[in-house]
Formats: C-alpha cells, sequence, structure tokens
C-alpha cells in the first residue's frame, strides 16, 4: 500500500510511505505505484509516528462521579470518593471501562499506553484483569502495566510480597511510591526494595516520585543512585516530582549532576498536577509541576502524561494527549517557536524513551507501519487548531479515523 503526499513530523517537504506486510518498506520523495498497489492520498497532511501515553492509571478511568463527585477537587476528597468506588471493582467493570478508555485514546492517534495499576489489593483483582487486557487490546494498542503500590511498599500490609507477586504475573514495571511511605526511613527502603526487584527479574522502574509539594520530600536522590549503582540507567523514570518544584536551587544544582549521570527518565502530567498541587497554599500558589524546561535543557529525557482520565482526582479527560501538552507548554512557559513546533516529542519519540521502545518506534524503514495522519500542515498548527486525528495506522491497517466537523460563520 502506498501513503502518498504526507508531510513527516514537520517537513516543508512532501514524502510517499510503501507499507508492506505490516512494516515500513519505503519512504522516498515520490513514489510510483506498483502494478495493483492500493494508494491513499494523504493531501499533504502532518504524519506522525503514533502518541504515547507515557502515565495514566486505567483501573479507575471513567469513574468520576460514580457514585458521588469529588465537590473540592482535592486529592485527599479524591481518594474518599475512590474508596466509595473501589466497593465496585470487579473484572468486568475494570473491563469494560478499559476497552472503551483505549479505544477513546486510539481516537486520538496513542498506540502505547504506561498505565499504572494497583496492588495494594489482596486479590491483585485490577492486575490480573489489565495483564489479560494487555494481550487482548494488542491490536488497539501496546499496553504496558506498572505494579503501582498506591499505599506503600513498607506502609501497607504484606506490600513486598504484592509487588513481587505482581511482578512474577507479569508486571512490566516496578513501581513505588515514596513520599506516601509512614517515614523517610521507609521511603528510602522502598525504593531500594522497588529497585532491585526491578533488576533481578529485568523490569522496568516507574516510580510516583515526590507527587506533593513538600520540599523536603527527596525520594528523587534516591531513585537516581540505585538506577546508577545497580546499571539500571534509563530502564528507570520518575514520574511527578512536583516536590522538585520547591527545592532550593543549591540543592538542584548538586542533584543535576547525579540526575544526568543516572540517564533516568522523567513524566510530568500538567494537568492533574496543576489542578492537584498547591492546595495547601494559599498566595502565591505554586503550579506544582516539575523544572521540565531546566532538566530538558539539561539533555535529561522528559514526557508528558494525561495521569487521570475522568476518575475522582481529575474530572476531565477524553483521551486527548493534545490537551496536555498545550497544558505543559503554558504551565512549564515553553512557548517559544522552537519549543512549540517541537513539542510533540514529549508525546512521541520522548515517552519511547520512557517506555524504552525507541529502537522499534518511529517512521523509519523496516519497523512496524505505525502512524498517525493530523488535519494539519505542521505540529503548531495541529496544535493551536486542536487537529483532530483523521487516522490512525497500526502495522499498516487503519485502526481508527476522524471525519472533521465543518462550521461556518453565516454574517
Ligand atoms: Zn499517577
Amino acid at each position: 500500500m502506498l501513503f502518498q503526499n504526507a508531510l513527516i513530523e514537520n517537513s516543508e517537504t512532501l514524502s510517499d510511505i510503501r507499507v508492506s506486510d505490516g512494516v515500513f518498506d519505503e519512504i522516498l520523495p515520490k513514489a510510483e505505484p506498483l502494478p495493483g498497489e492500493e494508494t491513499v492520498d494523504l493531501k499533504g497532511k502532518l504524519v506522525l509516528p503514533p502518541f504515547i501515553e507515557s502515565h495514566v492509571h486505567l483501573d479507575a478511568c471513567l469513574t468520576a462521579g460514580d457514585p458521588v463527585w469529588n465537590m473540592s477537587g482535592t486529592l485527599f476528597e479524591g481518594i474518599e470518593c475512590w474508596s466509595k468506588r473501589k466497593d465496585k471493582l470487579t473484572e468486568s467493570d475494570i473491563r469494560e471501562r478499559v476497552n472503551r478508555c483505549v479505544r477513546l485514546y486510539a481516537q486520538n492517534g496513542v498506540q502505547h499506553i504506561r498505565t499504572h495499576v494497583d496492588v495494594t489489593d489482596p486479590e491483585l483483582t485490577a492486575l490480573r484483569t489489565l495483564i489479560a487486557l494487555r494481550e487482548e487490546m494488542k491490536d488497539v494498542a501496546e499496553i504496558q502495566i506498572v505494579a503501582f503500590p498506591q499505599e506503600g511498599i513498607l506502609s501497607y500490609p504484606n506490600g513486598k510480597q504484592l509487588m513481587r507477586d505482581a511482578v512474577a504475573l507479569g508486571a512490566d514495571c516496578v513501581g513505588a511510591i515514596p513520599h506516601f511511605e509512614f517515614t523517610r526511613e521507609y521511603s528510602v527502603e522502598s525504593l531500594n526494595f522497588a529497585l532491585q526487584l526491578a533488576a533481578e527479574n529485568g523490569r522496568l522502574v516507574d516510580v510516583h516520585c515526590d507527587e506533593i509539594d513538600d520540599e523536603a520530600s527527596r525520594g528523587l536522590e534516591t531513585v537516581a543512585a540505585r538506577a546508577l549503582e545497580l546499571g539500571l540507567f534509563d530502564k528507570v523514570t520518575a514520574s511527578h516530582t512536583t516536590a522538585m518544584h520547591s527545592y532550593n536551587n543549591a540543592y538542584v544544582l548538586r542533584l543535576m549532576r547525579l540526575l544526568k549521570m543516572s540517564r533516568i527518565n522523567f513524566v510530568a502530567n500538567p494537568l492533574v498536577n496543576t489542578h492537584l498541587q498547591g492546595r495547601a497554599d494559599t498566595y502565591p500558589k505554586r503550579r506544582g509541576i516539575t523544572r521540565v524546561k531546566e532538566l530538558l535543557q539539561e539533555g535529561i529525557n522528559v514526557s508528558f502524561g494525561h495521569d487521570d482520565i475522568f476518575d475522582p482526582w481529575y474530572p476531565m479527560g477524553n483521551g486527548s494527549l493534545r490537551d496536555v501538552v498545550f497544558m505543559g507548554l503554558h504551565v512549564c512557559q515553553m512557548m517559544g517557536y522552537e519549543e512549540i513546533m517541537n513539542s510533540y516529542r514529549l508525546i512521541t519519540q520522548n515517552a519511547a524513551k520512557t517506555l524504552h521502545i525507541s529502537e522499534r518506534y518511529g517512521i523509519k524503514q523496516g519497523l512496524p507501519a505505525n502512524f498517525i495522519v493530523l488535519d494539519a500542515k505542521n505540529w503548531y498548527d495541529a496544535l493551536n487548531r486542536n487537529a483532530p486525528v483523521l487516522r490512525s495506522v497500526r502495522g499498516g491497517k487503519t485502526i481508527a479515523e476522524t471525519t472533521p466537523g465543518q462550521s461556518k460563520v453565516l454574517v
């Protein structure tokens, strides 16, 4: 099949993309159709590698208002709402919601999803269900699963064993939540445990790290030190790190050296952290997002995630990562022309590094023919006009398409 007239990744010149047996066969400025070859004219639209959701909680998605709405919008009331919803958590309930949510993502050009799944559950119901769905939904999206100890590893009964069980069942990544552990000592020990568990079992690591406005929350230095010492390097990701927003600059200067040596990835979640952080502040109110701009300037990998989709902690979300980037650029003050133009990388190439899939991701000859077509000429245009994803192609097959709506001014 020949896809003609694509503007690949902000290129100003057109390309033709030939796909054979589900892989990119040729990418040329102009290709003549072979006898009998099917052609699709992309009409000079923007073509990108598929979007990647590098941080979400699918086990809680699409539960906002069920059974009660979070009236204050705070994290703590979210936990209260969730504890009421948790009673109804069954395999069929999780299946139905995750199916709907992954399909929402598909409409928006997302083909890779890293989901955190709460394993502070003696039955590990959500984890088992997500592991089954990872296989069942692989034609829609590639799902990566993090064993996420929502209530702590040391601070939850049998927490370490639940983490070991989650890895044995097939979790792809080991999580942790150091800022939620009862004590600083537990926090450090939980990280030592999590990274060691990952190293012993050949897993990736993604820690909910310092998601708090407390400048004394310093799980990050332990994550980075263990990533370095255990040789895990870029297999390790620190998500949120919102406390870093509040660290003093002298400490950050010292920390930055270790972060670079450790080669760990960062995930920021601009929608959810702008909404949830700073709640203990009066004025000035902190933005509650990690130092994205400065990390990128130091050559450290950062990707953006949605975190929550219409759940007790975040009452919005339709599976569009465009909104995540849009908010992130504002709140991180990254609105320079080049920053805007290249910001798709926060949900494509940078996220591929986070998921550790870079070597099999991108629009390159010989790789799986996965790409998306946006109703725009470049990413700046797509972002600004909230352009729909016209087509999402996975393994050479179109798995989702959108017909853009039309509006007219009548005067
Ligand atoms: Zn999260």
